[in-house]
């Protein structure tokens, strides 16, 4: 049987395209899916349902956008399974992490309809009450969403949620890799009744219709998540129109482990958020510091966590070459290497690598895949500096005793999100945003929402 086709979704119209993609289940590499190659002239047609629908959609005000927000919420919420299952084929990661996707990503819908009753306008009176500053929340307007593959489902509702309560309309451009979740999100706004236009997704191939997004002067603004090398890209094309931008960058992830901490939490952290989405996660860790009288305990906690961890295959056909390639380097610069094998298919033993240090790549880089280094310190000033030396500041962790040096280290260390004595990061709540070379803008929060917004002042003077 042949695989089933998956078509453009531009608003409330799903429209086929010459050309077809594959997307295969990344377990077995059997082909699952096509979906449809969009071109720039399907970016054109994106763009002006798009700008046809914002009017309308400002129009209906805060309170009738989070009632509108809250149906396409429940219909995302009775598609759970169904996304949960397409991510866990198309992207590899085990079903429990899919599900878990899933259910906090639309947890941000719901968050971000409430949100929306909270847009309020402001005024300040003059002489009389119909007189002086008013202050309005306008949506920026049309919005490309350019995502990766390592979330698809997460990383456009956290565009989405905030930008639909705002008032603007979105273009989703998921990741060639793992398209199918990310535009099933798309195309469920049409079954939820939003308008048409507000919601399109075209899919394809990422440098043709990145350029034709990010330079299209029917586009206010894009939200990217991804990699460095291509958000210089995005920026580029971005300038000449100064276009609003945000940029969700890269990690490299610290666990700092201070001195009088409970090493089985610190293991668990490591073990969790260094190996969880095959090390494929942009909060991942990749630098463990640890005190070196304590360097052993933790090693060995770590050993045997490892070896009872159960890996999907890898996301992407590079991520094995990189896995291998990373760890080479390492063995090749004195460091000791514990597992890492290609396995067959897309599978790969995770890494437990020592005596790395600046220098070796996967301490400098962003490895990307299923691999921690532990560094021992003697002096915490040393430990902090490590902690920031890399140009990344997205997500680390401190483990430490319930002191308040434990939140003072924790405060100094130069990333958007620091994570205390746990591994749960994200909360819809509150701001996710990479310091320095790990991007710019913020998603989520109230700062998240400000991001799809640009304010007027009428100056009301008679
Ligand atoms: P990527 O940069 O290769 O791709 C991201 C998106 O850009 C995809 O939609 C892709 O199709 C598109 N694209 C690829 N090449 C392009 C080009 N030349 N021009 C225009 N668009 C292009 O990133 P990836 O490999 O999909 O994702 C991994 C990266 O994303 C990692 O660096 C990871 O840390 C980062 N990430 C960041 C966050 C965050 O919130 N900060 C979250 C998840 C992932």
């Amino acid at each position: 049987m042949p695989a089933p086709r998956y078509p453009l979704v531009i608003g409330d119209r799903r429209v086929d395209t010459p050309d077809w993609l594959p997307v295969d289940d990344r377990a077995t590499g059997e082909v699952i899916a096509e979906v449809a190659a969009g071109r720039p002239g399907d970016v054109d047609a994106a763009v002006a349902c798009a700008r046809a629908a914002l009017p309308a959609w400002e129009a209906l005000g805060p309170v009738g956008r989070a009632g509108a927000m809250r149906r396409y919420a429940a219909v995302l919420d009775a598609h759970q399974p169904g996304l949960a299952a397409l991510i866990h084929r198309e992207e590899g990661k085990p079903l429990s992490e899919a599900q878990a996707e899933v259910a906090r990503a639309c947890e941000v819908v719901h968050h971000f309809a409430g949100e929306a009753e909270r847009l309020w306008t402001m005024h300040l009176p003059g002489a009389s009450l119909s007189t002086g500053s008013t202050v309005r929340p306008a949506p920026i307007g049309v919005v490309a969403a350019i995502t990766p593959w390592n979330f698809p489902v997460a990383l456009v509702l956290w565009k989405l949620g905030p930008a639909l309560a705002a008032g603007c309309c979105m273009i989703v451009k998921p990741a060639q890799e793992a398209p199918l979740a990310a535009r099933m999100v798309c195309d469920l706004a049409t079954e939820a009744g939003l308008p048409d236009g507000v919601v399109s997704c075209i899919t394809g191939d990422g440098p043709v219709l990145g350029e034709a997004l990010c330079t299209h002067p029917g586009v206010d603004k894009v939200a990217f998540t991804g990699s460095r090398r291509v958000a210089e890209q995005v920026a580029a094309w971005a300038a000449p129109r100064i276009k609003a931008l945000s940029l969700e960058l890269g990690g490299h992830g610290s666990l700092l482990v201070l001195d009088d901490a409970d090493l089985d939490t610190a293991a668990e952290v490591a073990l969790v958020q260094g190996f969880a989405n095959c090390g494929q996660a942009c909060y991942s860790v990749n630098r463990i510091l640890v005190p070196r009288p304590l360097e052993d305990d933790i090693i060995a906690r770590l050993r045997s966590g490892i070896a009872a961890l159960d890996l999907g295959p890898m996301a992407t056909d590079r991520g094995p070459a990189r896995h291998a390639m990373l760890l080479d380097d390492a063995r090749a610069k004195g460091a000791t290497v514990e597992g890492g094998a290609l396995r067959e298919g897309n599978y790969v033993e995770p890494a437990l690598v020592t005596g790395a240090g600046p220098g070796v790549l996967l301490v400098d880089e962003e490895p990307f895949t299923p691999v921690v280094a532990v560094l021992p310190y003697d002096d915490l000033e040393d430990a902090i500096a490590e902690a920031n030396r890399p140009d990344y500041g997205l997500v680390s962790y401190v483990c430490g005793g319930p002191s308040r040096r434990t939140l003072d280290v924790a405060a100094r260390i130069e990333c958007g999100t620091v994570v205390v004595n746990g591994w749960r990061v994200v909360v819809p709540q509150a701001p996710y945003a990479g310091w320095k070379g790990s991007g710019v803008g913020t998603e989520l929060g109230r700062p998240g929402l400000e991001a799809f917004i640009r304010w007027q002042h009428l100056r009301v003077l008679a």
